[in-house]
């Protein structure tokens, strides 16, 4: 057997390890860090090697104190300039390839969010780099799982890009949280940004609830609620319990509900400790969003209704009857 290649091989194995280091890309809002980036930068923590965090924004000298403190994170990049805001894609993706040509990260990470889908893959385009999205899993630092055709399948991927390009599901991995030690602060470059695009505005729903993303219990309606006044039980249910409110996508196209509680292949993910579906049949496209729960109630009068199958406390029963019965019990 010819061992020389044997030996190349792992010597390149060894060398590409010791190079490996990870640019995470920072999302904050109102001074605080957003609760995905967190898992984010346990993802680039698995991938091994150190992570440095790229936080751009107004505020973003505010947000990288907060930043040095997390646990993993060396070195914390800051772009403080109001051009950055809003994370507007033809602004970021510059600021990034100066960031990268700088620091020379092999493994570029964001959320698997909006902003992580806007920003990454004009950057991948530009350095001509294959994205890898939506991870669930680090396998090592070239191999990650991803979920395919609406959950139903894991595929694994390797990657043979010098420089890989990740978006993470957040829901797959813990949050990172502050540790003792303090990672130093440094400028980014200052690279040229010319923006056709310009924010105009957003409108966010705001309450008191739980953020769907990140809560540990959520109660989601369907289509069978009827009408608004009829998902108005959703959100008693929810407040009683101090979950967060989903929907299923035909609750949302009927009007009953905002599209930000959609959850599904088309909306947010989540995998809260505890999901309530109720009047929701568990089409696939649904159970793509919920399916990683760690436990699932399902409420539905049919008792051959789909989402019975992926339930662990399955109630068979009219919504109508069962939700405020419900409410007064708690
Ligand atoms: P239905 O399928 O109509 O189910 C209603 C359920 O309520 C039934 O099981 C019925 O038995 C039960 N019911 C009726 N009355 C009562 C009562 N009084 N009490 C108790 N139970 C009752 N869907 C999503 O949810 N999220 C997505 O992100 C998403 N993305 C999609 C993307 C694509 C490309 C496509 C094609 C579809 C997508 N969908 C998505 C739609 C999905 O296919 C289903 O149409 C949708 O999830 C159905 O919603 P539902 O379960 O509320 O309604």
């Amino acid at each position: 057997p010819d061992y020389s290649i044997k030996t190349s091989q792992r010597l390149f194995a060894l060398n590409q390890r010791s190079f490996l280091s990870s640019l995470v890309y920072i999302e904050h809002k109102d001074s605080k860090i957003d609760p995905s980036t967190l898992n984010t930068l346990v993802a680039a923590k698995q991938i091994g090697g150190p992570i440095s965090a790229l936080v751009a924004g107004s505020n973003a000298q505010e947000v990288a104190q907060a930043v040095s403190k997390i646990d993993g994170v060396e070195k914390v990049i800051v772009a403080n300039n109001p051009i950055f805001d809003h994370n507007l894609a033809e602004a970021i993706t510059p600021l990034l390839l100066a960031v990268q040509k700088a620091e020379n990260p092999t493994h570029v990470l964001a959320s698997h969010n909006s902003v992580g889908k806007r920003i990454l893959p004009r950057f991948a385009a530009l350095i001509d780099s294959q994205q890898i999205s939506d991870i669930i899993k680090v396998v090592d630092e070239t191999t990650f799982v991803r979920p395919i055709y609406a959950g139903n399948a894991l595929e694994t991927v390797q990657s043979s890009d010098s420089v890989k390009i990740i978006t993470v599901r957040s829901s797959s991995f813990p949050q990172a949280e502050a540790g003792s030690s303090s990672a130093a602060v440094s400028e980014a470059p200052t690279p040229e940004v010319s923006v056709k695009s310009k924010w105009i505005g957003e409108e966010v729903t705001k309450g008191d609830r739980p953020e769907l993303g990140s809560a540990k219990i959520v109660v989601s309606g369907g289509r069978a609620v009827k009408s608004k006044e009829g998902f108005d039980l959703i959100q008693k249910l929810a407040d009683k319990m101090g979950a967060a409110v989903g929907a299923s996508r035909a609750a949302v196209d009927a009007g009953y509900c905002d599209n930000s509680l959609q959850v599904g292949q088309t909306g947010k993910i989540v995998a809260p400790q505890l999901y309530i579906a109720i009047g929701i049949s568990g089409a696939i496209q649904h159970l793509a969003g919920m399916k990683d729960s760690k436990v699932i109630v399902a409420i539905n009068k049919d008792a051959d209704a789909p989402i019975f199958q992926l339930a662990d406390y399955s109630l068979v029963g009219d919504l109508f009857t069962v939700v405020p019965e419900m409410i007064e019990k708690i």
